[in-house]
Formats: C-alpha cells, sequence, structure tokens
C-alpha cells in the first residue's frame, strides 16, 4: 500500500505563499482523485482565513493560467465558497438534515471502529490514522470515512462529522457539515458508496474479500457488518491559553479582531491598530477542536506583528479596550460581534443566494466575463 504523503503545514508566511506558487493546474484535474495526486494542501491556510480563494484564483491568473485550463481547481475553490456561502445563508440550520431526513439511520453516535481506525479497510485505517498523525485527510478518503460512517454503519451524520471537523486543520464547518450531508443524501439525491474496487484503484491497494468487496447494486448492504456496530462518544482535548495579560492597548487607535476563521495577515496593512486575537470559550464549546488545531491557529499569529492573544467573550473584550472603533471581518460565527462589519473576500462577488452549485458557478463564469 502507498502511505499517504507525509505532508506538513508550516506556519510561516513564505511557506504558505511558495505553496501557492508550485500549483499545478493542469496535474492537479487528472490526479486529484488519487492518494499521491497533485493537489495544493492549502485547506489549512484557506479555512483559518490566511489567504482567499480570490487570492488563489488570481495568482492562476496571473501565472498564465485561464479558467478553462484550471477548471478543476477553480471549481474545488467555487465549492469552498458555495458551501460557506449556504452557511451564511442559513446560519445553524446546517447543523440539522438540510433536504432529507437522513433514511435507514441507526445511530446518532460514531461507530467506535471508525474512530480507533480499525473498519478493516487497510486504505481506510491508515487514512484515520494519518488524520489523528497530521491534522490532514484526503478529500477522497473524507468521502470513504463519512459514506461508511453514516451509509454503511448508519450513523447520523452530525457526530461524526464533529468528530472529523475537531482532527482537521483546515477544519471550516460549512464545507464539513454539508459535505458530510452530501455524503450522506440529506443534502443530496441519493447517498453516496464507494466499493473495495474504487478504494484500491485511488488508493493503491489490492485489497479483497472486505464488507467493500461488493458491485454496487449491493449497496446499501442487507445488514451493517458486526464489527461496526459498536457506537459510543469521541473526545476532544483542548486547553485554551491564559491569552496576553494584561493586553497593551492604544485607546486612539481602531482595534482589529482575529479569529480561528481570520488570521489574514494583509488585512489593513497600513494601518497602526491594535490587533486582537480573540478566542472566545463559547466558540469552543459549539465547534470543538483538538488542540493541535488550536496551536496551528495561533502559530499563524507569527504572520502578523503585534497580534496579542485575548482569551474570553467578544462583550468582555469590547468593555476591556473602550475601544470606538473595532472591525472584524463577516462570518456566520460573528454574528454576536457589534462594530464595524467588512466582507471577506469571496473567490467573486456574489450574491450569496445559489440554489445550487451550478448557479454559483453559473453566476462566477458571468463575472469573469464583465
Ligand atoms: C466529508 C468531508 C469533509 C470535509 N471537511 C472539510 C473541512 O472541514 N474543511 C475544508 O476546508 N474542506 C473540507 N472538505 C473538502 C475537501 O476535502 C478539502 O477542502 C480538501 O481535501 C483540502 O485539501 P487540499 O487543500 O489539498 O485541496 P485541493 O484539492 O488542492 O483543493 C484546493 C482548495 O479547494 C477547496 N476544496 C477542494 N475540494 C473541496 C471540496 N470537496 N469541498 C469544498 N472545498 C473544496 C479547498 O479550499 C482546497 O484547499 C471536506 C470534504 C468531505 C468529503
Amino acid at each position: 500500500m502507498l502511505e499517504t504523503p507525509r505532508i506538513t503545514f508550516p506556519t510561516d508566511l513564505p511557506s504558505i505563499e511558495n505553496r501557492i506558487e508550485r500549483i499545478r493546474p493542469r496535474a492537479y484535474s487528472s490526479s486529484r482523485n488519487f492518494v499521491d495526486g497533485k493537489v495544493t494542501y492549502l485547506s489549512p491556510y484557506i479555512s483559518r482565513g490566511v489567504i482567499s480563494t480570490r487570492q488563489v484564483y488570481q495568482h492562476l491568473l496571473q501565472s498564465g493560467e485561464t479558467i478553462e485550463s484550471s477548471q478543476k481547481l477553480i471549481q474545488e475553490l467555487c465549492w469552498r465558497d458555495y458551501w460557506q456561502s449556504i452557511w451564511r445563508l442559513k446560519g445553524d440550520e446546517i447543523d440539522q438534515d438540510l433536504r432529507h431526513p437522513q433514511e435507514g439511520m441507526r445511530s446518532l453516535k460514531l461507530s467506535l471502529a471508525i474512530s480507533s481506525a480499525k473498519t478493516g479497510i487497510d486504505a481506510v485505517d491508515r487514512g484515520i490514522a494519518t488524520l489523528y498523525e497530521t491534522g490532514y485527510m484526503h478529500n477522497h478518503m473524507r468521502m470513504y470515512v463519512a459514506s461508511i460512517c453514516c451509509n454503511i454503519a448508519n450513523s447520523h451524520w452530525l457526530e461524526p462529522s464533529r468528530w472529523m471537523y475537531a482532527h482537521l486543520l483546515d477544519g471550516d464547518w460549512a464545507s464539513n457539515a454539508l459535505s458530510w450531508q452530501w455524503v450522506a443524501g440529506t443534502n443530496s439525491n441519493k447517498k453516496y458508496f464507494a466499493n473495495q474496487q474504487n478504494v484500491n484503484r485511488f488508493f493503491h491497494t489490492s485489497q479483497s474479500g472486505t464488507f467493500l468487496d461488493v458491485e454496487y447494486d449491493r449497496f446499501p448492504l442487507d445488514s451493517i457488518p458486526s464489527h461496526l456496530k459498536e457506537y459510543g462518544d469521541y473526545t476532544t482535548e483542548l486547553k485554551l491559553p491564559k491569552g496576553d495579560i494584561p493586553l497593551s492597548i492604544d485607546p486612539d487607535r481602531s482595534v482589529l479582531i482575529y479569529n480561528y476563521y481570520n488570521l489574514d495577515p494583509y488585512w489593513h496593512t497600513n494601518i497602526v491598530a491594535n490587533r486582537i486575537l480573540l478566542l472566545e470559550p463559547s466558540f469552543f464549546e459549539k465547534y470543538p477542536v483538538n488542540q493541535r488545531c488550536l496551536d496551528f491557529a495561533i502559530n499563524l499569529r507569527e504572520n502578523i506583528p503585534g497580534l496579542q492573544v485575548f482569551v474570553g467573550e467578544y462583550s468582555q473584550l469590547v468593555k476591556l479596550t473602550g475601544a470606538t472603533k473595532v472591525y472584524f471581518k463577516e462570518h456566520p460565527t460573528n454574528r454576536h460581534y457589534s462594530g464595524i462589519e467588512e466582507p471577506r473576500d469571496w473567490i467573486f462577488d456574489t450574491q450569496f443566494e445559489h440554489r445550487s452549485f451550478f448557479s454559483f458557478w453559473k453566476a462566477f463564469l458571468k463575472s469573469q466575463k464583465q
């Protein structure tokens, strides 16, 4: 079996910008579904708001690519923004079955064979172990894991998706919850299945005789494989730091708020301001992550000179600074912030009300012709 490449995620800006330079959109298109395909590994930086989909897209155009030559990659960037646009529109509704109730559901909990990487599908068990070791999982593997959870072990998608989100450096609740719903058939017209032949092909294994070693017309399986039937809780371990105490605040200057979804080093670099990374306990209770993910985000702060860390709620921070001008970037997790909201950089200036990815993609193409 070919190992998932041992990818690492440096946090300094030159390395991140270098990773953008190294994108190969044509090779991407033909190989992205394979474990060793030429994917970009940019998601942790996009999800943490260090770089934007627009920035990656602009880079492609500046390096001589066109929408046609990089279509597959640009479409994936659009999928990311499309899922975000749904979260923006629907808010917490994305935490529930969006279009259809999940069929055949047997448990609200996660199958323990999955969380302990003992499904018996070698490539999948390796993929889960790699997630634990690196905080990354290949897109195709995410689909296999979600399919085994929801459509073979018949767990409801929500808890397993929270488990995966908690381990991903690129945890993005919109891409996560809505992709799980797509696999489980609650936000699509049918459930997604992959058989052993498919896993073998894209992960270069040659396993046979497993519960996935069947033709597609055998899905859904008649019964849940017995070793997947034990369900249970998973744990996340997170200790928030103390933060910078006391904060050093210049009351005559604006406050710029950064958070888990906004660590943008290019944001208002031309002004002197109080720059604060806000880590709200209530946010991490609602969207739990493991220590590695928070540490990764905190390390990214080094790209933003003078960024101080405050651990507490938004209202406490505003009271403490006494600032009159507080700026933040629009995001579904920020709705309780008050102050001056600025837009995010979407891949294009969208109106957010797209009923399907196809409509989003068409609007994107139209916007690029103007
Ligand atoms: C069950 C499941 C859970 C997922 N959870 C997350 C998540 O929490 N956070 C997250 O960022 N992505 C998630 N994805 C989408 C996708 O798997 C990752 O974005 C991708 O694997 C990241 O690796 P990469 O940067 O090398 O992607 P590349 O293939 O190089 O793609 C470039 C960029 O396009 C975007 N992108 C690519 N594929 C997708 C996709 N299928 N959906 C949305 N955006 C995409 C990402 O921003 C990615 O960085 C999930 C997909 C599935 C099936």
